[in-house]
């Protein structure tokens, strides 16, 4: 059955964030056969409609406003709910990124829908459209469906893989004017934490250190490997807890949830809060001079040394490969 879906497009710093391409393409999937209408809200963002053409959205509504310039949960509400109204989707798709987790239970209790909140997956079977999506900290996967009313889903960032990017592909761009109003939140000012190198959430490689990094120096050698794979640095609670490093670098049940192609955790002995952040990666090394250490467990490669020894000779031969 062919549906009219809308997408909520991410921007930072004037660029899409990957995962407006991904709720694209799940998009398309909740669609079958129908139209994907992109929603772009900020201001000044206009001009990235083009590039939610060629990663497959058939139209773009685009709500620009000052007051929309940074995320607050009523305005962005406002918006969305405007651009819902005027084009009456029958699904409705969101990242479930910090703003998408905030942002879709507002718009469900509003639209008195249904939400699958947390996709990995979303496929049309049996008659069905059937999302996937992890329980128990990641230990299990549920199927759900919604039988009736507006189909709602976030998809967890790096689990569906965008369109193939086709700069041929056009579309219409229509603006919304919405009267902005009656903001609880104003932000002043937002002051950035400076940080290093690349964005941990849509990473596609994760160099994580835990407690066996024994130190805030102790992260340079992963620091190294980061930058020779183009990687993002990660960690657990326990490198975190120990002031090794910020805790906005803690992957696991409290921290970030990432699914990079490539993770590689060092000197982590594999907490079941901290798989619950990093189990669905698709290909995870772990570097642990315990034998026993759980994180084994997960892995796909394990190397049982110390990481003082092994990152550095890790570096070594990436760089090789490079060469
Ligand atoms: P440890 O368990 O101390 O492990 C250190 C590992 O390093 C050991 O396996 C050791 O063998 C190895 N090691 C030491 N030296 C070396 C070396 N030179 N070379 C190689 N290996 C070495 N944890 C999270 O990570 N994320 C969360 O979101 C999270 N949320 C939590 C929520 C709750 C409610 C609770 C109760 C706990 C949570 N935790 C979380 C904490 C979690 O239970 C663990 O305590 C934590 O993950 C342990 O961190 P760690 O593996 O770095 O440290």
């Amino acid at each position: 059955m062919a549906r009219k879906v809308l997408v909520l497009a991410e921007a930072r710093d004037n660029s899409l964030r990957n995962v407006s391409f991904e709720t694209i393409s799940a998009g398309k999937t909740v669609a079958e056969g129908g139209e994907v209408v992109a929603v772009l809200l900020g201001d000044g963002v206009s001009s990235l409609a083009t590039e939610l053409f060629h990663y497959g959205a058939d139209k773009v509504v685009t709500v620009e406003d000052e007051k929309l310039k940074t995320y607050t949960p009523d305005g962005y509400a406002q918006a969305l709910l405007a651009v819902i109204d005027a084009e009456s989707p029958e699904g409705l798709v969101i990242g479930h990124t910090a703003l998408g987790k905030d942002l879709a239970p507002k718009i469900a209790g509003k639209l008195n829908s249904g939400l699958i909140s947390d996709a990995t997956d979303v496929e049309a079977t049996g008659g069905n459209l059937v999302f996937t999506r992890p329980i128990y900290s990641g230990k299990a996967f549920e199927k759900k469906i919604i039988t009736d009313g507006l189909i709602f889903a976030t998809i967890r960032p790096n689990n569906i893989a965008p369109l193939a990017k086709d700069e041929s592909r056009t579309g219409e761009v229509s603006s919304l004017s919405v009267d902005i109003k009656d903001l609880r939140t104003i932000v002043k000012e937002v002051v950035r934490k400076a940080s290093e190198g690349v964005d941990l959430s849509e990473a596609k490689v994760v160099i994580a250190g835990g407690r066996g990094v024994k130190s805030e120096d102790g992260f340079e050698p992963l620091k190294e490997l980061a930058n020779v794979l183009g990687g993002a640095i990660g960690a657990s609670r326990g490198a975190c807890d120990a002031e090794y490093c910020d805790y906005s670098l803690q992957i696991g049940q409290t921290g970030k949830v990432v699914t990079p192609d490539l993770y590689i955790a060092c000197g982590i002995s594999g907490a079941i809060q901290h798989l619950a952040g990093m189990s669905n990666s698709k290909v995870i090394v772990a570097i642990n001079k315990d034998p026993e250490a759980n994180i084994f467990k997960v892995a796909d490669y394990g190397i049982v040394g110390d990481l003082f020894e092994v990152v550095p000779l890790l570096t070594e031969e990436f760089k090789k490969l490079k060469v």
